[in-house]
């Protein structure tokens, strides 16, 4: 940080956080002031955001980019990372501040917490007493994942890792952690949402926590739950907590609770190296019964074509690949290995393979691989028409920064689901995530059952399940929304109840 020159202005108050911005100093701050006619952070925000900075003589794009970090508006769509990055990065953060004696406790906060499909920061909150925080400012300053520092305030501070994301590391005391956790958590729509409810009710709601609007005597903030119940409110999960209406929250709380990865019974879409992935059948069933012990089924379900030349199981296989399914499951004492296929949907919407071979399948997973472009809503209806097509592989064909998703009418195709007893993916692919959120809980509310799978290539993309959960969790999904949280026994019944529809 530069150090203030004998003569320099003093800060004003209302700017006081864009001095703790790195290389900033006084008479920049008041150049910032005087050149824009800013008074306030709010207008500093307004003004930064506006590129009227830029316009500032003297200030250099350094500290632009610095000062945008600090408050959170350096953002474009390359400085997001998708939430499996975040997420990995995030908790290998938490791991190394918990070993910190002045951490108290610490939690991620904002989108990451939210666990939105793309993170632009990762927010993280930790409690420790007021006396600590030069010490853990130092240390945080010395991690080895800490690139650089490029503002302090006395409650924050905003790093930039060594991997180039950003962290914002927020601190609070025993008596705000609650509050802290909440306001930072956000989203910005929902925190003002809570502050309408803690005005109707004579209260403030920040990060200090609830406090009466008269006497400004705090009310409540050491744990979230302390706030939610002086509103009057049910805990609303984080994943929820997004730009919804009134009435939408509290249709949330009639939700009995969110979906779990531990109410998987099983993983729906898994490739082999039949095809294009790496692990024989017999290490992967050995595998997931060690690591997720709560599975009761798996279903292969390696992409057959006949059309493709490469990285596919050619049709003629498939019984080849059943025989070896067979023997495992003789290995194993029970039919733990389901016999399943991913099928090509093709451009007139009909599943490339013969219904002998659909028919033989346990569970036929039929996806588009082709024409991105137009207009899918006509084959992915056809494809839920089909009766020996049980779900809909990653339906909206999107891959996160790489490729929008194809245009759809989503009523239709929901519509189409639901009546024809067809099941939804919710593809847990970190670049896919398809259905996404929003998709998800249209889809549940039109009644259509989803299939939480990994699509997994290598052991290592099992855990991507974990990410489909939290997808379905941001779709306000419960247990009974997800058809792979029951046992196969209700996977026969939901096959069993389309055949009926079929039947002459
Ligand atoms: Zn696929």
């Amino acid at each position: 940080m530069k150090r203030r020159g004998k003569n320099s202005p003093s800060i004003p108050a209302s700017l006081a956080p864009l001095g703790h911005v790195k290389d900033i100093t006084a008479q920049e701050v008041q150049a910032i002031q005087e050149k824009l006619n800013i008074n306030s952070i709010r207008e500093l925000v307004a003004a930064a955001s506006n590129g009227l900075l830029e316009t500032v003589p003297g200030i250099t794009a350094v500290q632009i980019k610095n000062i945008k970090r600090a408050f959170k508006l350096y953002k474009t769509d390359d400085t997001r990372v998708p939430l499996w990055d975040a997420r990995f990065a995030g908790q290998e953060l938490l791991r190394i501040l918990s070993l910190f004696p002045e951490v108290e406790k610490v939690a991620l906060a904002g989108s990451l917490r939210r666990c939105k499909d793309t993170v632009g920061d990762i927010d993280i909150l930790i409690q420790s007493t007021e006396a600590d925080r030069r010490k853990l400012l130092y240390k945080i300053s010395r991690m080895p994942q800490t690139e650089s520092i490029v503002a302090t305030g006395p409650h924050h501070f905003c790093v930039i890792l060594r991997n180039h994301l950003q962290a914002d590391i927020r601190l609070a005391t025993h008596k705000h952690y609650g509050a802290s956790l909440l306001y930072y958590t956000g989203s910005v729509p929902y925190n003002q949402y809570l502050e309408k409810l803690a005005g109707d009710k004579g209260f403030r709601f920040g990060p200090l926590g609830l406090t009466a609007s008269q006497t400004g005597e705090y009310v409540a903030g050491e744990q979230e739950t302390d706030i939610f119940r002086q509103l009057g409110i049910d805990y609303l999960e984080p994943e929820l907590r997004e730009d919804y209406d009134e009435q939408t929250y509290a249709s949330f709380y009639q939700i009995p609770s969110l979906i779990t990865f531990n109410q998987l019974k099983g993983d729906m879409q898994v490739h082999t190296d039949w095809s294009d992935g790496t692990e024989s059948i017999a290490a992967i069933a050995r595998y997931l019964s060690h690591t997720f012990p709560h599975y009761q089924y798996i279903v292969i379900t390696d992409h057959v074509s006949g059309n493709r030349p490469n990285h596919v199981l050619p049709p003629v296989d498939v019984y080849r690949q059943a025989a070896e399914i067979d023997r495992i499951n003789g290995l194993m004492g029970f039919d733990y290995v389901k016999k399943g296929l991913e099928t090509d949907i093709l451009e007139n919407g009909e599943p490339e393979l013969a219904n002998d071979l659909l028919e033989q399948s346990d569970w036929v997973t039929a996806s588009i691989h082709t024409d991105f472009t137009r207009d899918n809503t006509d084959r992915l209806i056809k494809a839920c028409e089909h009766p020996h097509v049980h779900c809909i592989g990653h339906p909206s064909g999107r891959m996160i920064s790489t490729r929008p998703p194809y245009p759809v009418n989503w009523d239709a195709v929901f519509d189409a689901a639901a009546r024809t007893g067809t099941a939804l993916e919710i593809n847990s692919r970190p670049n896919r995530l398809d259905l996404n959120d929003e998709l998800v809980h249209k889809a549940i509310s039109k009644g259509v059952k989803l299939v939480i799978n990994s699509d997994a290539r290598t052991l290592s993309h099992f855990d991507f399940v974990k990410l489909g959960v939290s997808v379905a969790r941001r779709g306000a999904c419960g247990k009974k929304d997800i058809l792979n949280t029951g046992s196969w026994k209700d996977i026969e019944a939901f096959k069993a109840a389309k055949q009926r529809l079929f039947r002459p």
